[in-house]
């Protein structure tokens, strides 16, 4: 940033190529504060709609996001740095969220519970003000995981994105109240997370926070909302085993490693950074690997045959570089473009210890560690052998033992013979360290309700 700028604007940078994409205004603690007074306004009505309106609401807001998924793909391919192809798939990813949760406004089902001298029943109620603090790496999609179950619940919403990329989240509350959201039941509040995050985070009158970003920031949410006993849940970091046995399709499970770890150059908390590989298997995947990867297309997020962006900002990039110094065991690179813009090699780093920095701290960036093991306890023991929890990957031929590891390893979201992740409908988050809570699928209406038990006596 310019040291010249004023305080309250912000300057958003295209990290393809360093410079400036907008200057926008820059808010402070009172703006959040202003921004959740509107919000608690808004509150009464909002949640007293109807559900059928509700849900034909949450129906427009997802066809006006297709309407305009190309201009909101744009933005975000330039802001965030990521392929075209894969900034247009989260946008539809966005519009799919909403038309899956305006099927929840008229499905908020309770219970009917067998009691003495009455009839007793349970309702789920909205939670009030929703903070939602969101990242930079897939800055729409995340926020409409959240803002998805929140407003069909019946909540009003404060939503902070990260200042790197904040354009998006801007258009869409502007989209959302063109497709007929009342004002003030959706609010954008771009500004500093140590300032405006923090601010969320302590407001009395702010009844939840919903976290995605590093599992040190989740730490300091959780220990800070404890003051006000706010409903909390974290999506924090992982560092994701993509476990390969010697007996797996080894063609197919090294051609889909690379995007595992590589798409969205690796800055993405579900990264298969950690590539076990059977020893018996190693040099076969580790040739099949090599291919893959020096063919991976990096360069102009916004041609269509670009497969990998650059990092998001020239510190990161830096911290990334961390990970591979003069003494790094480079086994293999793919390229990179020169010039301006935050570019980065895919890099693979074999063999590794698994206690190295590299095998334990997830790096957020586009650099895979690949480590051999001998049979099936080995590979749970050292797929469990970190804090993370996130996700994972299993390859086999044997199904039996796929489904074995899967039920062993501690991590929320699996996939055998497949690296994918996230599914709108089925639940996401993490064990351990990686969080707390669940998104997408039916579950993450859990978070953004309150159960309620109701006794209605009738007098036997
Ligand atoms: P952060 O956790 O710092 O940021 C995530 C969000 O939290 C941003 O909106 C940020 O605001 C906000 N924030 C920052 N500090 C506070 C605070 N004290 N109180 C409330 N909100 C706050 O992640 P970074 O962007 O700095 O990335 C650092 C590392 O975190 C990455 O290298 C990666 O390891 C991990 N990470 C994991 C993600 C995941 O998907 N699980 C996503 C992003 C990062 P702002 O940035 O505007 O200041």
């Amino acid at each position: 940033m310019r040291p010249s700028l004023p305080s309250g604007v912000l300057e958003v940078l295209e990290p393809a190529t360093a410079a400036v994409l907008q200057e926008i205004p820059r808010a402070d603690a009172s703006e959040v504060d202003r921004a959740v007074a509107r919000a608690a306004a808004a509150f009464s009505a909002w949640r007293a709609v109807s559900p059928s309106d509700r849900a034909m609401l949450l129906r427009r807001i997802s066809d006006t996001v297709t309407d305009h998924l190309e201009e909101l793909a744009q933005l975000e391919a330039r802001n965030a740095g990521k392929p075209i192809g894969d900034a247009r798939g989260e946008m539809g990813m966005v519009a799919q969220v909403f038309s899956y949760y305006s099927g929840s406004p008229e499905r908020l089902l309770g219970d009917t519970i067998p009691v003495t001298g009455g009839q007793a029943f349970t309702v789920r109620e909205p939670l009030g003000v929703v903070g939602l603090i969101v990242p930079w790496n897939f800055p729409l999609t995340i926020a409409a995981w959240k803002m998805g179950p929140a407003l069909a619940a019946g909540n009003t919403v404060v939503l902070k994105p990260a200042e790197l990329t904040p354009l998006t989240a801007v258009r869409f509350a502007e989209l959302a109240v063109e497709a007929g959201l009342p004002e003030g039941v959706l609010n954008v509040v771009v500004g500093p997370g140590s300032v405006c995050g923090a601010r969320l985070v302590e407001h009395p009158d702010v009844a939840k926070i919903a976290f995605t970003g590093s599992t040190e920031v989740g730490r300091s949410i959780a220990a800070g909302a404890a003051q006000t006993i706010k409903r909390v849940t974290l999506e924090l970091g992982g560092k994701s085993p993509n476990i390969v046995f010697a007996d797996a399709d080894l063609a197919a499970a090294a051609a889909a490693a690379p995007g595992a770890v590589f798409g969205n150059a690796g800055q993405d908390c579900c990264a298969r950074s950690r590539i076990l590989v059977q020893r018996p298997a190693m040099d076969a995947f580790m040739a099949e690997l090599e291919r893959a990867v020096t063919a991976i297309q990096v360069g102009d997020p916004l041609d269509d045959a670009t497969e990998m962006g650059p990092l998001i900002s020239a510190g990161h990039r830096e911290s990334v570089a961390a990970f591979v110094d003069d003494g790094a065991p480079v086994a293999f690179r793919g390229s990179a473009p020169d010039g301006p813009g935050f570019w980065f090699a895919p890099t693979v780093l074999c063999p590794v210890d698994p206690d190295d920095r590299a095998a334990r701290e997830e790096i957020f960036g586009p650099v895979a560690v690949v480590i051999g093991f001998e049979d099936e306890e080995e590979a749970v023991r050292m797929a469990n052998d970190t804090m993370y929890g996130l996700s994972g990957s299993i390859w086999s031929g044997d199904g039996g033992r796929a489904l074995r590891v899967a039920r062993a390893l501690d991590a929320g979201v699996l996939s055998i013979n497949s690296n994918t992740s996230v599914r709108v409908a089925t639940p996401f988050g993490g064990f351990k360290q990686s969080g707390y809570g669940r998104e997408l699928g039916p579950h993450a209406l859990d978070a953004y309700t309150e159960v309620k038990s109701i006794f209605f006596a009738t007098g036997v």
